[in-house]
């Protein structure tokens, strides 16, 4: 038989060319049947929903129909004829089909069956095989090109930041050091510290936490940039929002104010939303059945409500106020938790909540500070069932206060000279915002733990794959 160009499942499943050959080629999900007729639910990935593979038995080789087992990769040429069966438009005749590989129903871990997600991040090496990983998966896909998309369309340029950077100052939590010392046998100074002179880069390096401050270089030049990368954290925070490397969008804006700052981001969570909604429908049914039944109208109502926008201290009042006993106690100048984060968006506003104002002791030196001189122009947006998403600010242009703040708080100036100095050259007033990639996902997908929105999560402990 001649060779016939492989054809996708998404698009032969729309295909209304009927009665032509095909070639097909996936990992089979299910057979089924009797010594007469077998029906292969074959996947490849592309979508969801699996391509119906029917075999007339007596036709084939015994050995081969044998190989093809749950897991088994086969490719299958067959005409493509409109399906006689409820479930599915269209399925393949077969008349050859090849295994490539076989996969032992003693020992393949994906069989037919439900598995919990705890197993299934034990396997993550075969989980993307799952139909709850597929979709998230593609789901991840669209959401990472949605972002591009916005902001390409929107006049912003892809800044890209260094992973590797010689501050640690930038005070967004805990980091990893790079180093290629030999940790057994490091050079020492004479009071026995170690000296990094002799490292790689003649200074301790470490992963960064944030692209923010070269985001921000960008900005001042470029007017509007973005950057979208891996971060990484070493807090031990063993909670299913926290990952110890995770991807960051962090647009900066020139002449942006925090009014301007918030009407973007929420302008951008809105996109976000409605591109997976109008993309991703199948994927999202089948996780709206399966795990979350309220999943799409959240998504629906997060598009149609107008973000809550409150400070802070208002904030902290209604706390106060609720009577609800939380297990962190709230009085004006605590960091909030995710508990108070939950009380605000989903029992007292019911919506997203944009929280502004915070106080300047538990936020970072380069927020712009507020004429009262104890808040700076933070704002964060607290999302139903996330909390935290995006955490943001108004920067401090002002030369003089920033330079203050960084003596207040300890952060070495002259390790900071070069963001110091675009505040001493063409200094304009400038905001910008993070958004945690991964919390987007397990916002709009609806899974529980951020483990399960990440290929391959990096958590404390936790390297494999
Ligand atoms: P949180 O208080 O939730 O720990 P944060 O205040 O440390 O977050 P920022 O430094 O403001 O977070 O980072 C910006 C965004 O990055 C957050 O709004 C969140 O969406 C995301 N983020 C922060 N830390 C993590 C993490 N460890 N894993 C995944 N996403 C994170
Ligand atoms: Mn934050």
């Amino acid at each position: 038989m001649e060779k016939i160009k492989r054809t996708k499942v998404v698009d032969l499943l729309k295909s209304t060319e009927y009665d032509r050959t095909v070639n097909v080629k996936g990992w089979v999900r299910t057979k089924r049947g009797n010594n007469k007729i077998a029906f292969i639910a074959l996947n490849d990935g592309s979508v969801i929903h699996n391509i119906q593979i029917v075999v007339d038995v007596p036709g084939f080789d015994e050995e081969i129909l044998k190989k093809i087992t749950t897991g088994a990769s086969v490719s299958v040429t067959g005409k493509l004829v409109k399906s006689l069966g409820k479930g599915q438009p269209v399925e393949i005749q077969a008349a050859e089909i090849e295994v490539y590989g076989t996969a032992d129903p003693a020992t393949y871990p994906l069989q037919k069956k439900g598995h919990s997600m705890e197993f299934l991040r034990e396997i993550a090496h075969l989980r993307p095989r799952t139909n709850t990983f597929g979709a998230v998966l593609r789901i991840r896909h669209s959401l990472a090109f949605a972002i591009h998309k916005y902001f390409n369309d929107h006049g912003f340029f892809y800044l890209h930041t260094p992973i590797i950077t010689g501050s640690d100052a930038e005070g967004a939590g805990e980091m990893f050091r790079v180093t290629t010392l030999d940790a057994k046998n490091p050079p020492l100074l004479e009071n026995g510290e170690v000296n990094f002179k002799e490292d790689f880069f003649g200074k301790q390096t470490n992963l960064t936490v944030s692209g923010q401050l070269e985001a921000e270089l960008g900005a001042l030049a470029l007017s509007q940039v973005y950057t979208f990368g891996p971060t990484f954290r070493a807090e031990n925070s063993n909670t299913p929002r926290h990952l110890a490397e995770f991807w960051m969008i962090e647009p900066e804006m020139a002449f942006y104010d925090i009014h301007d700052d918030m009407d973007l981001a929420e302008d951008f969570l809105k996109y976000l939303v409605q591109y997976v909604l109008d993309h991703n429908s199948d994927d999202l049914e089948f996780l709206n059945k399966m795990f979350d039944k309220e999943l799409i109208r959240r998504l629906q109502s997060t598009m149609e409500t107008k973000y809550k926008r409150l400070d802070y201290t208002t904030a902290i009042g209604i706390l106060e106020k609720s009577g609800k006993k939380f297990e962190f106690p709230v009085s004006w100048g605590v960091d909030l938790q995710a508990e108070h984060e939950k009380y605000l968006v989903e029992q007292h506003f019911k919506k997203p909540v944009i929280l502004t104002d915070y106080p300047k002791d538990i936020k970072a030196f380069y927020m712009k500070q507020n004429d009262d001189n104890k808040t700076v122009r933070a704002m964060d947006v607290l999302f139903p069932r996330i909390g935290e998403i995006i955490g943001g600010s108004q920067r401090e242009e002002d030369y003089d206060k920033l330079v203050r703040r960084c003596n207040e708080m300890n952060i070495p100036e002259q390790e900071m000279w070069w963001y110091i100095e675009t505040r001493k050259y063409g200094t304009v007033p400038h905001s910008g915002f993070g958004l945690g990639f991964e919390r987007m996902v397990l916002f709009i997908t609806g899974m529980k733990n951020i483990r399960d929105v990440i290929p391959f999560p990096r958590t404390p402990q936790n390297a494999e794959f």
